[in-house]
């Protein structure tokens, strides 16, 4: 038997859950949230929501969508696990597919490799390991607004302050995230300064010989922050000079939800050495993974490295049928037509309401950043939350994030729709409004 009484539940998890995991609540009021489908959930009284943070970018293609379920049921009923050492064709071809979608190289000659994990933080360390291993050097950069993941590695090279727990391993120096909008540079520096201050903390902050970089392609948890034309570009070349390699983090761009492009570096033509990708990649069934050139991944066969759900047949398959439906439905089109249509209204918000100091993003990977001083760029983290406790009345469900939690994110299923996105932005207008007098 399944309690769905949220107070049962409240309590179940205030006595059960370790209180890191209790913490993690976003809502004054929580709900429970009983079935999905497509860009919306309902909660244990029927209740629906638009959601617009896609169960924190997992859900790409759409809730419980049909196609998936049934290829994951199918594989389930079949199989449901068959760890890496026996052979199975599901993930096999999932790794031919992936692969398919990867970059050739102006010589097309590039030979890409998949290394599945359970896990994005995984697939960090992983990441991580191959780029120390392959290139001798220990220094890893990565950017101050950085998340890469919960475990010890991936928490190493996070930069946001509250996503750093004490007993971390070192050798990573940081850098300034490129910011248009309050980077260290002011507004608009572009991509140049940014690139001066990988070299010098390069000189500065390592030996001088590095392992290589970390990059999400567009940042996430640090509030929707996008690469400027020719930073992701110009960190390859400058962290290649120093002996290291570029990685991408695709864990939450990936997957077509730029619009633009599959993967979000795509967009400033720079090749990887390495990408790592999860949550998108099966729409909520655990996976992670790590692509890498076939050279750079062949030194890890030295030693054991063994993800026991890394190849799981079931989330492969899920992730195949992913796969398939981007391209079947036009989602990366999708993503860019109804993006861009969201980006306006949220363009028309921030005319209207002083409180909105930069709205920013690409495809349907958007953010509205809150200040209390519009000059001086103040972080608002006190209305951001009024916010996002008023768009839960409105039934949507979106994510406050940014180093000040001073940001509303949103990351739907690519399957969001233009009619939603009236409806998200007269919801939005309707928590603005509510703000607003409450400030009053
Ligand atoms: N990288 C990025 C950009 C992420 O957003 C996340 C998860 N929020 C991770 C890595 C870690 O993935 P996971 O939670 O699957 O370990």
């Amino acid at each position: 038997h399944t309690s769905w009484n949220l107070e049962e539940t409240a309590a179940r998890r205030d006595r059960y859950y370790s209180a890191s995991q209790r913490k993690f609540v976003p809502f004054r009021d929580p709900m429970v949230f009983r079935r999905g489908e497509m860009q919306y959930l309902w909660d244990e009284k029927g209740r629906r929501y638009t959601d617009l943070l896609g169960m924190n970018v997992c859900i790409s293609v759409g809730h419980s969508h049909p196609d998936v379920v049934k290829a994951a049921m199918d594989q389930a009923q079949e199989l449901t696990h068959c760890t890496t050492m026996f052979y199975h064709p599901v993930p096999a071809h999932f790794a031919e597919e992936l692969t398919a979608t990867m970059p050739k190289g102006p010589n097309g000659d590039i030979e890409w490799v998949v290394h599945f994990t359970n896990s994005g933080s995984e697939a960090i360390d992983l990441a991580m390991a191959m780029a120390r291993g392959y290139t001798g050097n220990l220094d890893l950069l990565a950017l101050r607004t950085a998340y890469h993941g919960p475990t010890s590695a991936a928490q190493s090279v996070t930069g946001i302050a509250g996503w750093r727990h004490p007993g971390m391993p070192g050798n990573v120096a940081f850098v300034a995230e490129p910011n248009q909008y309050r980077g260290i540079f002011g507004r608009n520096a572009g991509a140049a300064p940014y690139l001066d201050e990988i070299e010098r903390v390069i000189q500065t902050s390592t030996t001088g010989r590095v392992a290589g970089i970390l990059v999400e392609s567009v940042q996430g948890y640090g509030g929707i922050i996008e690469m400027p034309p020719g930073y992701m570009s110009g960190a390859a070349e400058r962290i290649r000079a120093a002996g290291g390699l570029y990685i991408a983090d695709e864990v939450q761009s990936g997957f077509g939800r730029t619009g633009e492009h599959m993967w979000g570096f795509e967009s400033d033509g720079v090749i990887p050495d390495i990408v790592v990708m999860a949550k998108g990649i099966s729409n909520g069934f655990p996976l992670g993974a790590v692509v890498a050139r076939r050279e750079i991944a062949e030194p890890m066969a030295e030693k054991f490295m063994f993800h026991t759900y890394g190849s799981n047949p079931t989330s492969c398959a899920a992730g195949r049928a992913v796969l398939q439906v981007l391209k079947r439905d036009r989602l990366q089109e999708n993503a860019k037509q109804v993006g861009g249509a969201l980006l306006k209204r949220l363009q028309e918000l921030a005319q209207k309401y002083p409180a909105i100091g930069d709205v920013r993003g690409r495809g349907l990977m958007l953010a509205i950043e809150m200040v209390s001083d519009r000059g001086r760029m103040t972080p608002d983290a006190d209305t951001t939350g009024v916010v996002f406790e008023a768009c839960r009345e409105a039934g949507l469900i979106l994510s406050k994030s940014g180093p000040h939690r001073s940001c509303l994110r949103m990351v739907p299923p690519l399957c969001l729709s233009l009619a939603d996105v009236d409806q998200v932005a007269e919801g939005l207008d309707r928590a603005f409004d509510k703000a607003r007098k409450g400030q009053g």
